[in-house]
C-alpha cells in the first residue's frame, strides 16, 4: 500500500476528492501536512458520558440518545424544547435563540450526542448544548467517549459536507497515514528544557488529547514553532543588514556636539544621556545603526535625536528627522532652529505643502549640504530629494510601521543610521516580535519637575457639572481640549459626534469662549491651522478627535476631557492624555463613559485613572486586549500568529529567540559543521508543511 506524504495533495486522501479539497483549499488546506495544522477552536469533552439517570444538576456531561420528541413552547419567551431519550430516561434540550429554525434541525428518531450543563428547572435540562449526531456504532470511537475536537467551519466546508464529524473523521485518517512519518527537529535539550512534546506527539496530542492539559502542552510545542520561524526571519534580516558596511566612518564627538549639549535650556536625564551615549556608539560604529528608542509621551526622545543629528552634522553628514504630520516637523523646526544655527549648522523644513519655488530652493540646498538637518514628514523619503550625504535618518513616532516596511524606508541614503522613536511603549515581549531586527534603548524616567497628571473617570451624568467646572478654569485662562471618538454619528452605536456636537458647544454651552475643531475629514492645512491656533492661545477649547493622539506639543493646554472614553483603548486613552501637562503645571483629564458599561471597559478605565506610567498601561493594555488588537499585528508588516499568542505564549518567545540566535550562527563553528542548523534547516524542509508565508 503506498502511503500518502505529509506534502500529499489534501484531495488523494481518502474521502477528500477534488470537490472537497476545493473548499479545503479555501481555508488554506492544500497538502495533508495543512489538514493536520488545522487546529481545533476548542474541545468538547466527552470522556465523561452519562446515562440520563446518572444526571444531577451542575453536572457537565455529554448524553447519547434518541429524539423522542419536540415542541416549542410559547410565552414570554418562546423556546424549543428537545427530548432526549436513551435506556434509562428523559432529558430535555432547550433553545432559546431562533427556536423556530432550530427545530426544523431535529427529526424525531435521530440519535445525537449532547455536551452541556445539566440544570434543573422544573425538570432536569441542558440550555443550548452542544450537539453532534451520531451514525454507525463504530463512529463512536473518534466522536465520543474521548475529548472531542471542534474545528472552525465555514459555509464552503458545510456546503461540501465537511461537517465537524467528517472533519475529525479526515484528520484521524491523515493521522494515520503520516503521523509516524513526522520527524523532530528542534534539539531534543530545546523540547526538554521547555518541556514540550515532540512534533509528532504535538500533531497528535492536539486534535485527539487523552486529557485537556495534553492538548494545551501540545498547542504551546506548535506556537514555539511558529514564534522560532518568526524570529528566524527576523533574524536573518537583521544579519543580512548587519553584513552591510556603511560608507562614512565617524570621528568621536567633538566640539559641536558639546556646545550644543551645554547650550540646553535644561540638564539631560540620566536615561536621556545614557542614549544618546549609545547612538553615539552605534554610530561610531562600521555597521549601519538600526535602533528603536522608546520612552513614554514627554519623556523627552526629540532632544536625543537631535544631538545624533549634531553628531552627524559634526562628521560633514546630513540627517533627516521625520515626523507624521506637518504640524510636528514644523514644531521641531520651531524649536530646534536657533539653537542649530548658533553651533553653525543649518537646518531646513520640508513639508509636502511648501509652494514649488521655495521647495524647489531648499532641495537645491539640501543636495549641496547646505542643510544638514532637514525636519519634515517622511514624504522627505518619497520627494525627489537627493541628499549629498545622508547619514542618519530619525522615524518619530512611527509607531505603525512594519519590518517589511521599514527596509524600504531607508534605502535612500547610502547605507545611514537609522533611529526609529515610538511613545507606545511596548512591552518586551512585543517589542521582541514586532522589532526583533531592531536594537531598543528606553527612556523610562521624565524630566524633574513633571507633575503626574491627575486623571478621573466618571459616568456621563456628570457633564453638565464637569462643563460648568471647566467654564471657570477657562475664564481663569486654561485651554482644554474635548476628545471624541468619532466624526460623524454612527447608524450602529450612538456614539457622540464631533461636529454635532461641537455645534452646541460652540452655539450653547460656551458661547462666550473662542471654540475650534479638529478631525479627520477636515483638510490637512484648515485643521493644521486651527490647532496653531489653539498652540497660540487664539482659542480656548479645541474640540478634536484622536487626530491631536500624536505627538503635539501645546504646553499652555492643562485640562482635557475624553468623551466616550469607554470606546478608546488602554493605550491610546494614555497617549491622549500625554498631550496635557506639558508646561510643569498640573494637568487634569477627565474620562466620560456613557453607560451601560461593561466589566472590561469599567477595568480599563478604572487602570486608567490609577496609572500614570506608560510602561505599565502597555502591559495591561496587552492583557485585557490582546496582542492582535494592541495596534493591530496586520499594520506592522508582520505575519499573523495563527498559533502562538503573545500574552499566554510570551515565555517562550525569548527561548525562541535564542534558538534562533544559535541556528543563525555561521554554516562552521570552529573549522567544524554547524550540526545544529543542518538538521534544522533539513528536516524542517523535509518533515513539515511550509508553515507561513512570510511575504
Ligand atoms: P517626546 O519624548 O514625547 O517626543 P519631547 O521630546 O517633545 O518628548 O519633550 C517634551 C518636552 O520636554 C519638551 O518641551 C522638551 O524640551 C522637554 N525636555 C526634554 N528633556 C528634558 C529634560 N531633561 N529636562 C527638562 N525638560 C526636558
Ligand atoms: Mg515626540
Amino acid at each position: 500500500m503506498s502511503r500518502l506524504k505529509s506534502q500529499t495533495e489534501i484531495q488523494f486522501l481518502k474521502g477528500v476528492g477534488p470537490r472537497r479539497a476545493e473548499a479545503l483549499a479555501a481555508v488554506g488546506i492544500k497538502t495533508v501536512a495543512d489538514l493536520l495544522y488545522y487546529l481545533p477552536r476548542k474541545y468538547l469533552d466527552r470522556t465523561q458520558i452519562l446515562t440520563i439517570d446518572k444526571l444531577k444538576a451542575n453536572l457537565s456531561t455529554t448524553v447519547v440518545g434518541k429524539v423522542m420528541g419536540k415542541g416549542i413552547l410559547k410565552g414570554k419567551s418562546p423556546r424549543l424544547e428537545v427530548i432526549l431519550g436513551d435506556t434509562t430516561g428523559y432529558l430535555a434540550l432547550i433553545w432559546f435563540n431562533r427556536p423556530y429554525q432550530f427545530e426544523k434541525m431535529f427529526k424525531k428518531g435521530d440519535v445525537l450526542a449532547a455536551t452541556g450543563d445539566v440544570t434543573y428547572f422544573q425538570q432536569l435540562q441542558m440550555v443550548h448544548p452542544e450537539i453532534e449526531r451520531m451514525g454507525d456504532e463504530d463512529d463512536q470511537l473518534i466522536h465520543a467517549g474521548r475529548i472531542v475536537p471542534v474545528y472552525p467551519s465555514t459555509s464552503g466546508l458545510k456546503s461540501a459536507m465537511i461537517t465537524g464529524r467528517v472533519m475529525r473523521l479526515l484528520v484521524m485518517r491523515a493521522l494515520e497515514e503520516v503521523g509516524e512519518t513526522i520527524a523532530e527537529y528542534l534539539p531534543p535539550e530545546t523540547l526538554t528544557g521547555l518541556s514540550l512534546p515532540s512534533l509528532a506527539e504535538a500533531l497528535q496530542g492536539v486534535h485527539y488529547p487523552a486529557a485537556l492539559e495534553q492538548a494545551e502542552k501540545a498547542r504551546r510545542r506548535l506556537a514555539f514553532d511558529e514564534l522560532l520561524d518568526l524570529q528566524y526571519l527576523i533574524l536573518s534580516l537583521r544579519r543580512e543588514k548587519s553584513e552591510i558596511e556603511k560608507a562614512h566612518r565617524y570621528h568621536p564627538p567633538g566640539e559641536k556636539v558639546r556646545r550644543f549639549i551645554d547650550a540646553l535650556s535644561f540638564r539631560m536625564t540620566d536615561d536621556q544621556n545614557k542614549t544618546v551615549g549609545k547612538l553615539f556608539e552605534d554610530m561610531q560604529s562600521p555597521r549601519p545603526m538600526h535602533r528603536l528608542l522608546q520612552g513614554d509621551v514627554g519623556c523627552g526622545k526629540t532632544v536625543v535625536a537631535v544631538s545624533a543629528a549634531v553628531f552627524a552634522a559634526e562628521n560633514k553628514l546630513q540627517s533627516a528627522i521625520m515626523a507624521p504630520t506637518e504640524l510636528l516637523a514644523e514644531q521641531h523646526f520651531q524649536t530646534w532652529r536657533e539653537p542649530l544655527l548658533k553651533i553653525g549648522i543649518e537646518s531646513a523644513l520640508l513639508t509636502g505643502s511648501l509652494n514649488a519655488p521655495v521647495k524647489k530652493s531648499l532641495v537645491d540646498a539640501i543636495g549641496k549640504n547646505q542643510a544638514q538637518i532637514v525636519f519634515g514628514t517622511h514624504a522627505i523619503l518619497s520627494h525627489p530629494v537627493e541628499f549629498e550625504r545622508l547619514g542618519l535618518v530619525v522615524i518619530d513616532e512611527q509607531h505603525r510601521f512594519g519590518v517589511m516596511q521599514r527596509g524600504k524606508l531607508i534605502s535612500k541614503g547610502n547605507e545611514p543610521d537609522t533611529l526609529i522613536m515610538t511613545a507606545t511603549p511596548i512591552p518586551r515581549t512585543l517589542a521582541l516580535t514586532l522589532y526583533g531586527d531592531l536594537d531598543i534603548s528606553s527612556i523610562k524616567t521624565m524630566p524633574p519637575g513633571r507633575r503626574p497628571t491627575r486623571t478621573v473617570w466618571r459616568t456621563a451624568n456628570s457633564r453638565p457639572e464637569i462643563f460648568e467646572f471647566l467654564k471657570t478654569q477657562v475664564k481663569a485662562g486654561e485651554q482644554v481640549f474635548l476628545i471624541y471618538p468619532l466624526v460623524e454619528k454612527s447608524d450602529k452605536i450612538d456614539l457622540l459626534a464631533a461636529e454635532e456636537e461641537f455645534k452646541n458647544l460652540r452655539d450653547n454651552i460656551f458661547k462666550d469662549f473662542r471654540v475650534g475643531l479638529v478631525h479627520g475629514r477636515i483638510k490637512a492645512a484648515e485643521r493644521d491651522q486651527t490647532i496653531r491656533q489653539f498652540r497660540d492661545r487664539e482659542l480656548d477649547i479645541l474640540a478634536a478627535t484622536t487626530v491631536v493622539e500624536v505627538g503635539l506639543d501645546i504646553p499652555s493646554a492643562n485640562f482635557m476631557v475624553i468623551e466616550h472614553a469607554e470606546r478608546f483603548g488602554l493605550a491610546q486613552l494614555h497617549q491622549l492624555r500625554g498631550r496635557v501637562g506639558r508646561g510643569g503645571k498640573r494637568a487634569t483629564v477627565i474620562a466620560l463613559a456613557v453607560p451601560p458599561l461593561s466589566e472590561l471597559a469599567r477595568a480599563r478605565l478604572d487602570y486608567f485613572a490609577a496609572h500614570t506610567d506608560g510602561f505599565k498601561i502597555a502591559e495591561a493594555d496587552l492583557e485585557l486586549r490582546g496582542p492582535g488588537e494592541f495596534f493591530g499585528t496586520r499594520q506592522h508588516g508582520l505575519p499573523e500568529l495563527k498559533i502562538a499568542n503573545l500574552v499566554r505564549d510570551g515565555d517562550l518567545l525569548e527561548p525562541a529567540r535564542k534558538l534562533a540566535t544559535e541556528l543563525l550562527l555561521p554554516k562552521e563553528v570552529d573549522g567544524q559543521e554547524n550540526r545544529k542548523m543542518k538538521n534544522y534547516l533539513e528536516k524542517k524542509a523535509a518533515g513539515r508543511r511550509n508553515l507561513t508565508n512570510y511575504g
